[in-house]
């Protein structure tokens, strides 16, 4: 008789499973720059999904400072930032890093990170192992992003950490575990803007919190970083906020329109992460042509253009709160360039996706478990590239298929 392969006989009927409950992800390729139009299957279509807020991702003076990178520093860094990979191109990106966070937080020093995925799992474990084993109590928010979510993992599995899970709209539980607990390392983490809802972390609330109970309060502004704030320099900034005690972790690859994150914090917090931290120091740096992109990036982000942008983006977020209402789809409240629109089941999600393809949108269904159970959304961003004609035409189009699936029955 042929023997069968577990391995494979498992993943094909997993597989199955999901392809069954409407929950099989499906890559699609594109064939251009990312911008607000893409080429799928030789089709354009208008995208509203992208997390390119600034539209910088191909701007053509960042396309240009790869290319000037590439020239002046070559494309490998050849080995971790510890042994020979730390070129003065990190090291200039990390001091303009720094420099935008450090009227919010004392000493600041900031580390470069090949990707927000990285910088998470960094900054959760190293900080947790500041602690002796099983002293150390990690606060996390039940919505975190996935990459917060294994950091803390991670980081309990390595230290016996407690973790415990709070609301991040209600504070009260998180209040009444800090006062009952006797740790000597308390750590807050949580998203600064939450990647599926767009709504804020109530971030005065929560500094004051951690000053109140000795803890740290670790900041994940992966959507906030180049949108919030008058600068640009993210959540930080809009509400001025001014603390030793927070680590604030931005992402590059996002409205910075290129590739990579960053922790920033009090210098010797960082100066224990560059020792103990595991996933920087055991990983190749990042080229330095992208750091060098980066730094260019900064300058644009910081200057007239990153302004004329934001003020694009605020513009569109009012054009959808005053034109876009349903009759039974849900829009959540968001100031964020994230805008989504909850419809429920996998099903609904789906079928509002593929008519949104056949008329020409790229907005894919979001589903569990990038969502709760039963909240399977359409996650509608915009790009300071729409134009208002953009949105409105969106807009119409939305209202048509919603009315449309609503007349029909559903599967
Ligand atoms: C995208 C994202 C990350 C991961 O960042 P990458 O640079 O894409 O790895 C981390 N946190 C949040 C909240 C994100 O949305």
């Amino acid at each position: 008789m042929k023997k069968t392969f577990t391995a494979f006989n498992l993943a094909e009927q997993q597989i199955a499973q999901l392809d069954m409950q409407l929950l099989k992800r499906r890559l699609r390729m594109t064939e251009k720059p990312c911008d607000t139009t893409a080429l799928v299957n030789n089709r354009e279509l208008k995208a509203f999904c992208s997390n390119d807020y600034l539209g910088l991702a191909n701007h053509p003076e960042l396309v240009m400072a790869l290319g000037e990178g590439a020239n002046k520093y070559g494309v490998g860094s050849g080995s971790s930032h510890l042994i020979s990979g730390h070129s003065i191109a990190h090291e200039l990106l990390e001091k303009k890093l720094a420099s935008f966070q450090n009227i919010h937080i004392p000493d600041a020093r900031a580390l470069f990170f090949s990707t927000g995925y990285l910088a998470n799992l960094t900054a959760i474990t190293g900080l947790a192992r500041l602690a002796k084993q099983g002293e150390a109590s990690i606060y996390s928010a039940s919505l975190n992003h996935a990459s917060i979510i294994d950091g803390v993992r991670l980081a309990s599995a390595q230290t016996k950490a407690t973790v415990i899970l709070f609301d991040h709209q209600n504070l009260d539980s998180l209040i009444e575990s800090l006062k009952k607990d006797s740790n000597s390392l308390k750590l807050i983490v949580l998203d600064g803007v939450f990647s599926m809802d767009g709504d804020l972390a109530p971030i005065k609330e929560l500094a004051d919190i951690a000053e109140k109970y000795d803890a740290l309060l670790l900041i994940d502004d992966a959507h906030g970083f180049g949108v919030l704030g008058e600068h640009g320099h993210g959540i930080l900034e809009m509400f001025n906020i001014y603390s030793k005690r927070i680590i604030y972790i931005g992402t590059l690859g996002k409205a910075a329109g290129v590739s990579g994150a960053f922790i920033c914090g009090p210098s010797i917090l960082i100066e224990w992460l560059i020792q103990k931290g595991r996933p920087y120091i055991y990983s190749t740096a990042t080229p330095p042509a992208i750091a060098h992109t980066l730094l260019k990036s900064l300058q644009l982000i910081e200057g007239d253009e990153g302004v004329r942008r934001r003020r694009q983006l605020n513009q569109l977020i009012e054009i959808w709160h005053e034109e876009m209402n349903f009759s039974k789809w849900k829009k959540v409240v968001s100031s964020t360039p994230i805008q989504p629109v909850i419809l429920g089941s996998n099903a609904n999600a789906l079928a509002a996706a593929k008519l949104l393809d056949d008329a020409g949108y790229w907005i894919p269904a979001i589903r569990p478990p990038t969502v709760p159970l039963g909240s399977a959304r359409l996650r509608i961003t915009f790009s300071a590239n729409h134009s208002a004609e953009d949105l409105r035409a969106l807009i119409k189009t939305l209202k048509t298929i919603e009315h449309q699936l609503e007349s029909e029955p559903q599967l």
